[in-house]
């Protein structure tokens, strides 16, 4: 089952990872570099062929067992249109209505796949992660941005242009911080590492232990009302923030989960770290692309 393989692509902020994965979720091989700061639209598109080519040689050079990946999946920072036809990331400014699946498409000759880099990265945590076998969960992510996909009945949740889950714009703080979606006191706007950052004048790695449960409350907060309304159970958070955080964050955002959870359905809902670290946005990528291939 594992002799599948697809090219996974990760196209981040501040760097650029791909690798060959199979069936499995194994990934064969993989190279990552610096996502370029000088230069235009096509200088970072030329970086993330150049990222990917490269994860492909190190297959064929030695991977064991490789063969020719049959697509590709890409997981890349939205909001985007349906499919990745046209990507605008928050976090990469030259990429406006940027067409990323079908300039792809033509670079590597494959089928490609392109969905949000959160969504990707909760289809991993639900494969092969601490969703694994889940069929109603959330999986989030909190670092430089707040983001997330939801399943619920076993199906990835996509909405009306594809960007359902963007829980950063749950509001937590009617009052709080601006936002850039034109809100105040969104999730992003108070839990990401920019935002505490900012409200506090600390990076996260060196915020004290009362802003990291702050943010863990938050979080909680924000997963308490998708409990209730969605009828989930488990939240699986990842990202630089959370995990950083570590235990002060988790058991403030489940202390504020079971404050507010108290409906015969949404008891005994849960706020566990993600458990695939660095592996998860490429197991992620891959996923998109074998969600899109056709079932065999
Ligand atoms: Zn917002």
């Amino acid at each position: 089952v594992g002799a599948v393989q697809v090219l996974a692509v990760d196209i981040g902020g501040t760097k650029l990872a791909a690798g060959v994965v199979d069936a499995a979720g194994t990934i064969v091989s993989s190279d990552r570099g610096p996502t370029p700061t000088q230069g235009g639209a096509e200088a970072l598109f030329d970086a993330v062929v150049a990222v990917a080519e490269s994860a492909l040689r190190r297959t064929a050079r030695d991977g064991a067992g490789a063969v020719a990946p049959i697509a590709v999946g890409v997981g890349c920072g939205g909001p985007m249109e349906p499919g990745g036809e046209a990507v605008s990331p928050l976090n990469i400014a030259v990429w406006r209505h940027f067409p990323l699946r079908a300039r792809l498409a033509a670079q590597l000759d494959l089928p490609t796949f392109v969905d949000n880099d959160a969504k990707a990265l909760a289809r991993a945590e639900g494969w092969l992660g601490a969703a694994a076998g889940a069929r109603d969960y959330i999986g989030m992510v909190v670092s430089t941005g707040v983001g997330g996909g939801i399943v619920v009945d076993g199906r990835l949740l996509e909405g009306a242009s594809g960007n359902a889950g963007h829980i950063g714009h749950v509001v937590v703080e009617p009052d709080g911080r601006p936002c850039a979606c034109g809100g105040r006191g969104c999730l992003e706007a108070e839990a990401s590492g920019p935002s505490i950052e900012a409200a506090f004048g600390v990076a996260p790695a060196d915020a004290p232990e009362p802003v990291r449960a702050r943010t863990g409350t938050l979080v909680g907060r924000a997963v308490a009302s998708l409990v209730s309304a969605l009828d989930i159970r488990l939240a699986a958070v990842a990202g630089s923030v959370a995990l950083g955080f570590g235990t002060p964050f988790f058991e403030a955002a489940n202390a504020e989960v079971r404050l507010r959870c108290g409906l015969s359905y949404t008891e005994g809902a849960v706020i566990v770290p993600a458990v695939l670290g660095d592996r998860g946005p490429l197991i992620g990528a891959a996923a998109v692309a074998f969600a899109g291939l056709p079932s065999p």
